[in-house]
């Protein structure tokens, strides 16, 4: 399918086929209550389909599925190497299935088809073959004992995961958690947005038909404070994987503490600063990038960079070509290829963001851009991307994370201080520097508090890069990488005595 052009998108759309059940030991069924959820497409504000609305007794179900796969062993002790073959299929199938995933993505979380269908999709395929590939080429240790014993250290799985997911990248996000889980050999639950669960019941399906057996990968969609909740209390599952607000995060952490002390690794969202030094490369190139850490995905990304630190001989002429790029990034229907900027999850989430602007220009900052709903007679939920000048770092703008098209404007004068304002923040997730000095470039990077530093430019890495945060940003939780196997993996000793 040519996702470049309208017709032929709004011809596929017509044809999509909801899943709309859960997904618990190899077959769809709906929730044991009977119960369902109403999902919308919020850029129209209509309802698109009514979903299974899991609850505790679907958790049981599916953790019993979920712990007879793992002790049988039919994936748990399948070789790594067979296991490989077997989401490599798995990733085949995502990919010749792209299109139709990038129009779930695109329906039901309002992101533009461009987005879902050249980076969510492609890079959830990645993820899974990445994790994939890496399977069969990790070696276990001996260690350097003495000549008359020998001892093993070997990663075992974990067991049975829960990964409860949120709603801006609900595929990849997916991918981030089942592709080194299931690599490793576990049986994973996963509970996606109830606000964006179609693209994973989705993925679930193409996952069996690839030969993931019976019971090793389900998906509950339900609501956070019924299935989340039952899957963080559950006794039988032994870790918690977790994307979403800082709230939530410390609730899973108490779930632990009430229940098995399951493992808990969390990824909790920021407020990352780009850092734009007095010797930034062109303006054009840093312009650009921080436009994309800052709009892309309508800002409804957790590495969302948006407190533009600049230097004060720089802030004009980056402001003044940052306006002119914003005119290159049309807010509109997500299902046109030319849309930049698509709607914001929900109703609730475009008052909260609105609630934000409110609160800027109310603490004195400067509205240089934007700072409306428009689109209004679409039903959708959409706001034009929106530029504050003049923020004070101690304003609600610059210290909490909006999660919408909204950039922060402060200056500095001189690098401690760029440094501390950078840091002045609970969390700690992502952060850009714009510098050609190359001495600078890495005093800067190792004084920043951030999981992930990009220089010159507005990046996560990639594949082979760890990606979690500092400080309120994360507990222990790194996605991607060999280090998201490592996690997903417990430690064993065999200390053996030879004669
Ligand atoms: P939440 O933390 O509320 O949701 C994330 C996931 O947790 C969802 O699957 C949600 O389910 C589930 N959940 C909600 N309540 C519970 C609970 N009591 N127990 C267990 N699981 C639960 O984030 P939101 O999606 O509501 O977004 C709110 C804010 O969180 C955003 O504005 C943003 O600041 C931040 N966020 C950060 C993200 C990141 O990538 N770090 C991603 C998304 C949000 P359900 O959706 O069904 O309620």
């Amino acid at each position: 399918m040519n996702l470049k052009e309208n017709d032929t998108i709004r011809s596929a759309v017509s044809r999509l086929d909801f899943r709309t059940q859960a997904f618990i030991d190899g077959k769809f069924v709906d929730a044991a209550s009977g119960k369902s959820f109403v999902t919308e497409n919020p850029a129209t504000g209509k309802p698109l389909t009514e979903i299974a609305a899991c609850d505790k007794e679907d958790v049981d179900r599916a953790v019993k599925a979920a712990r007879s796969a793992f002790e049988k062993g039919s994936w748990s002790k399948m070789s790594p190497a067979d296991r490989k073959i077997v989401l490599f299929k798995f990733a085949g199938l995502l990919e010749t299935h792209a299109d139709e995933l990038a129009l779930l993505e695109c329906l039901e979380a309002g992101k533009p088809i461009q987005d879902c269908s050249t980076i969510d999709i492609p890079e959830t395929v990645n993820c899974i073959r990445w994790h994939a590939e890496a399977i069969d080429k990790l070696y276990d240790h001996v260690s350097p004992t003495s000549s008359d014993t020998l001892a093993l250290i070997l990663r075992e799985p974990i067991g049975v995961v829960g990964a409860v997911i949120p709603w801006n990248f609900p595929a990849l996000m997916a991918a981030w958690k089942i592709g080194p889980a299931l690599a490793a050999g576990n049986s994973v639950l996963l509970k996606p947005s109830e606000l964006s669960s179609l693209s994973v019941l989705r993925m679930a399906e193409l996952s069996a038909e690839a030969g993931v057996p019976q019971g090793v990968f389900n998906v509950l969609p339900g609501l956070g404070e019924t299935a989340g909740q039952a899957i963080g209390m559950h006794m039988d599952i032994n870790m918690l994987a977790f994307t979403g607000s800082p709230e939530v995060g410390r609730l899973c952490l108490s779930y632990a503490a009430k229940s098995n002390l399951k493992r808990i690794a969390l990824e909790c969202g920021g407020k990352s600063p780009q850092v734009v030094m007095a010797d930034a490369p062109e303006i054009d190139i840093v312009a650009e990038n921080v436009l994309i850490g800052a709009f892309w995905n309508m800002g409804e990304n957790c590495s969302c960079g948006s407190r533009l630190i600049v230097h004060e001989s720089l802030k004009d002429p980056l402001l003044d070509r940052l306006i002119e790029l914003c005119k290159e990034w049309p807010v509109g229907d997500p299902l046109n290829p030319e849309t930049k900027v698509g709607s914001l999850i929900e109703k609730a989430h475009m008052e909260k963001v609105l609630g934000y602007i409110e609160a800027g220009i109310s603490e004195g900052a400067q509205l240089l851009l934007g700072g409306r709903r428009v689109l209004v007679e679409t039903g959708g939920y959409f706001i034009e991307p929106t530029i504050f000048d003049k923020v004070n770092k101690n304003m609600k703008i610059a210290r909490e994370e909006i999660f919408g098209p909204v950039l922060s404007v402060i200056t500095f004068t001189s690098e401690d201080q760029a440094i501390s304002i950078a840091n002045d923040s609970n969390y700690g997730l992502a952060a850009s520097v714009y510098t050609q000095d190359v001495n600078s470039a890495f005093r800067i990077s190792r004084a920043l508090k951030a999981g992930t530093v990009s220089v010159n430019c507005f990046s996560e890495g990639d594949m082979t890069t760890p990606f979690g945060g500092y400080k309120e940003s994360g507990f222990f939780g790194r996605d991607k990488s060999i280090w998201a196997h490592e996690q997903y993996t417990q430690l064993k000793t065999i200390w053996m005595q030879l004669d």
